[in-house]
């Protein structure tokens, strides 16, 4: 018989064992070994059976055994450390508060919205990197001490388990998830404890309600959203049935209920505990953008404000994070949709938000195709910080974003990077974190500095360490590579081959990640032959773990899993390469631990940032990769391998062919030598020193700590400053900010460089000489205090492009005959061929920065 429903029933906790209660739903412990080492000493062996989930060893284990729990006075002893370190965790002053208490002005709240955040495998509620980044933010901040809040969906099925079929296709289920089941508890309302329900409008005069769930990330809320409840209408019930699942229509109420839904939580949610009103609201992609459209509707509802000044005082506290570096990769809705689930009001009004015309609604996400909305076109013009997540993805991201900064080049569009990092308890295994809490300390650990210190251990150690992890990581495989033949149907007699897979001793190579076409997945499978030559050499073989998901409706990408599956089918390979399905952050967790080479071969530029590499890096893993993301910016020659690319052909058969043949060239004449080249104690020194150098250069730059830093320091505290500036004194600088900006805007069209001459250039000038500029501008009524002239120098092609521009603002000196005057004097800057022009960008000390409003004039050639 099969059930209809499941609950899960928490069990009672004799009282001395209370404390395991908050140590099972903070899922601080999933980055505490320490407190998962207390909860598996329970039950050894249902901790394993449960997936090392404390919620369910805790509902699992019999009354007895806590009774005996109870009077065992060493895990008392245990329990009440653990217990008492959360308690410090949670209450002892972080990086936040000791800037603050140095003076330092901070903001005094982040709401931090994404679609997915992975922050343990026993919460599955993401599907890659996006929400395991968002989870590693959250877990930053948290060590940080950053007042933030996150908030996203909380999923009835996560994203999907990955399974294979006989012949090596994907296939996919979607295990229901029991709310009650999972580390999370219902946000009541404290006087009846009765669960707060958010409300958001639907067309035809529908409403879709969503309670919250709360995850508690160390210090970090994390409020989930979840319509799967009786007072909503079956439609409305299945919005948040599944991640990234469903159609276009299924996926705007999911956005729709993401950010104007996530916006009345936080509100609920901060009041409820008294807290300020998030100053800073961070749109992690631009999945949950409409948050921003709902802070206008509240500006406009609750203070009166028209819209502009509204947009203003919003734009000021917006920071939005763009992940994707292909037009294709971005979230695009019919403008048609939108007009559906926003339209419906009085007058041209929005129904979902009353006050708000629709028109203006639609021209947020307006994009060249008029029918189109586009939701990442809607983050920028919604915040007034945007970035990227490497140095290379922010290049990549201001050209294709370009088109909403018309008349500058591509350098000057508003969009920085911050590049991603990773949560280093969380990703290191337990032994480098043990090494490094002695040698640099427990709160260095915790902030994740120090970790270039583990350049001081010695070869001997560190080479045993290696060894340590990478046997880890082939028992694993052998673990993993049986049950998956299990499943795909073979019989326990004849998988004795599984016991010793692989070999503790061999190079290993990991390659896991999702399955689109750009990650190149079957680029080691290019020359077969010459893959298995390496595979099974005598003397220096090697060993190739590969593991990732494609999406379900991705054929193309199951078809390159299925071609990979079937290599590593046959019985002469398949003790040197596995593929494991269901990669998640369980199985990622042995290989960044155990791999000695990450292997990362995109389609440059296409990965944003990536971030497994990273983790891999932590752990003593050399990166073997494509200039591409964060390795473009952090590979320095000797920390690893930077796989030629080549980037400029086109035809990509040709251009798969020349990067995997370069891909065998490393491995064969670099990689495997400096592995196998041992000393006489058995140590590859050279590796080692490889390691050695690969902790101490990027250790310090891969952490999330260090990642969150920059976000506090160049986002969100002059986020939180301008916001601040907008809303004091009701609104004044946002109303300042608003008419500046439709003052500047209705008079641009009569700002032009009328005139310019120049003076003081010898016949042949050299480098440095002093270059004089004379500029006659119109200002078409603004003063010359609402905007700067500037003087850009540059090197000069022949078609008069300037490239390497400097600009130097120009100084008003009077009037003449209408126009207003401008003067320079200025040293060259380059030698060879150099030019020069003249041109006006508004400027406003409430503008982020000259380029802002996208409004620039220059001389008409
Ligand atoms: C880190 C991680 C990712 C993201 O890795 P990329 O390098 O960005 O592809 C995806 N899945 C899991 C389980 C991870 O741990």
């Amino acid at each position: 018989m099969k059930a209809l429903r499941r609950f899960t029933v928490r069990a009672h906790l004799p009282a001395r064992l209370a404390a395991l209660g908050p140590l099972s739903t903070n899922l601080r412990w999933s980055w505490h070994p320490p407190t998962q080492d207390l909860f598996a000493e329970i039950d050894p062996k249902r901790w394993v059976e449960v997936g090392h989930d404390p919620v369910r060893i805790l509902g699992d284990v019999g009354a007895g055994r806590l009774d005996s729990l109870a009077r065992d006075e060493g895990f008392l002893a245990r329990l009440d450390a653990a217990a008492a370190d959360l308690d410090d965790y949670l209450a002892r002053p972080h990086w936040y508060q000791k800037q603050a208490q140095a003076g330092t002005s901070l903001p005094g709240g982040i709401a931090y919205f994404s679609m997915e955040f992975g922050v343990t495998e026993v919460l599955p509620n993401y599907s890659g990197g996006l929400g395991i980044l968002a989870g590693d933010h959250l877990k930053a901040a948290s060590d940080l001490g950053l007042p933030l809040i996150g908030v996203g969906l909380l999923y009835r099925s996560g994203y999907f388990r990955q399974s294979l079929t006989a012949d090596g296709w994907q296939s996919e289920h979607y295990p229901a998830l029991d709310p009650q089941g999972l580390p999370l508890r219902l946000f009541t309302d404290g006087a009846d404890s009765t669960p707060v329900l958010i409300h958001v409008a639907m067309p035809g005069n529908r409403v879709l309600r969503a309670r919250v769930w709360i995850a508690q990330v160390g210090r970090i809320p994390l409020l989930l959203l979840d319509s799967d409840i009786a007072e909503n209408d079956p439609e409305m019930r299945g919005v948040t049935d599944r991640l990234y699942g469903g159609d276009q229509d299924h996926r705007i109420k999911q956005e729709i209920l993401a950010g104007i839904g996530g916006v009345r939580a936080v509100r609920a949610y901060t009041h409820s505990q008294g807290l300020p009103d998030p100053d800073v609201f961070h749109m992690n992609e631009g999945h949950a953008g409409f948050l921003g459209v709902e802070r206008i509707r509240e500006f406009i509802s609750g203070a009166g404000l028209d819209f502009d000044t509204a947009l203003a005082a919003v734009r000021s506290g917006t920071v939005f994070t763009t992940h994707t570096p292909v037009p294709a990769g971005i979230d695009r809705f019919p403008a048609d949709l939108v007009r559906h689930y926003f339209g419906g009001g009085g007058e041209g009004d929005s129904g979902l938000l009353p006050g708000i015309s629709l028109d203006r609604i639609i021209a947020l996400g307006r994009e060249a195709d008029p029918s189109v909305f586009n939701m990442a076109h809607m983050g920028l013009r919604l915040a007034q910080r945007a970035n990227g997540v490497s140095k290379l993805h922010g290049e990549v991201s201001r050209d294709m974003f370009a088109a909403l900064w018309p008349g500058f080049d591509a350098a000057e569009v508003p969009i920085g990077s911050i590049t991603n990092g990773v949560h280093a308890p969380t990703w290191a295994a337990k032994e480098w974190l043990q090494k490094a809490r002695e040698l640099v300390g427990p709160e260095l650990v915790e902030e994740a500095k120090g970790w270039e210190r583990l350049y001081d251990i010695d070869a001997a150690e560190l080479w045993e360490m290696r060894n340590l992890l990478r046997r880890k990581l082939t028992d694993e495989v052998s673990r993993r590579v049986h049950a998956s033949w299990l499943e795909r149907g073979a019989s326990e007699a004849e998988l004795g081959w599984t016991a010793n897979i692989f070999d503790p001793n061999v190079l290993t190579i990991g390659f896991a990640r999702r399955v689109p076409t750009y990650k190149r997945l079957t680029l080691m499978l290019r020359e077969p032959e010459r893959l298995r030559a390496l595979l099974l050499d005598p003397e220096r073989p090697l060993q190739l773990v590969v593991a990732g998901k494609s999406h379900p409706a991705d054929d193309g990408g199951k078809a390159l899993i299925q071609q990979v599956v079937r290599f590593a089918d046959d019985a002469g390979v398949r003790h040197r390469i596995a593929f494991l399905p269901d990669y998640d952050m369980s199985m990622a967790r042995f290989l960044y631990w155990g791999c000695d080479v990450w292997l990362n071969n995109p389609l440059r530029p296409l990965e944003a940032c990536g971030t497994s590499g990273m983790k891999s890096a932590l752990n003593g893993g050399l990166n073997l990769s494509i200039r591409d993301g964060w390795w473009d910016e952090m590979y320095d020659g000797e920390n690893g391998w930077a796989i030629p690319t080549a980037d400029g052909v086109l035809d990509e058969t040709r251009r798969d062919d020349l990067e995997a043949s370069a891909l065998y060239d490393l491995l064969e004449k670099s990689v495997l030598p400096r592995f196998y080249d041992r000393d006489s104690a058995g140590i590859p020194t050279r590796w080692v020193e490889m390691v050695r150098h690969t902790l101490q250069s990027l250790g310090p730059q891969v952490l999330a700590s260090r990642m969150v830093r920059d976000y506090a320091v160049e986002y969100y505290t002059p986020a939180a400053a301008a916001s601040r500036k907008a809303v004091a004194d009701n609104f004044a600088g946002a109303r300042e900010l608003a008419a500046y900006r439709s003052r500047v805007e209705s008079a641009w069209p009569q700002v032009r460089v009328d005139q310019v001459d120049s003076a003081g250039l010898p016949d042949t000038p050299v480098i440095g000489a002093n270059l004089s500029l004379r500029a006659n501008v119109q200002l078409g009524g603004l003063a010359p205090t609402d905007v700067v002239v500037q003087a850009v120098l540059g090197r000069v092609s022949s078609a008069d492009d300037l490239s390497e521009v400097t600009a130097v603002p120009m100084n008003h000196v009077g009037s003449d005959g209408g126009g207003e005057v401008f003067e320079v004097e200025t040293p060259v800057p380059l030698s060879g061929a150099v030019g020069y022009t003249v041109r006006v960008l508004p400027h406003s000390a409430l503008l982020a920065g000259d380029a802002e409003l996208g409004l620039v004039a220059a001389p008409s050639l």
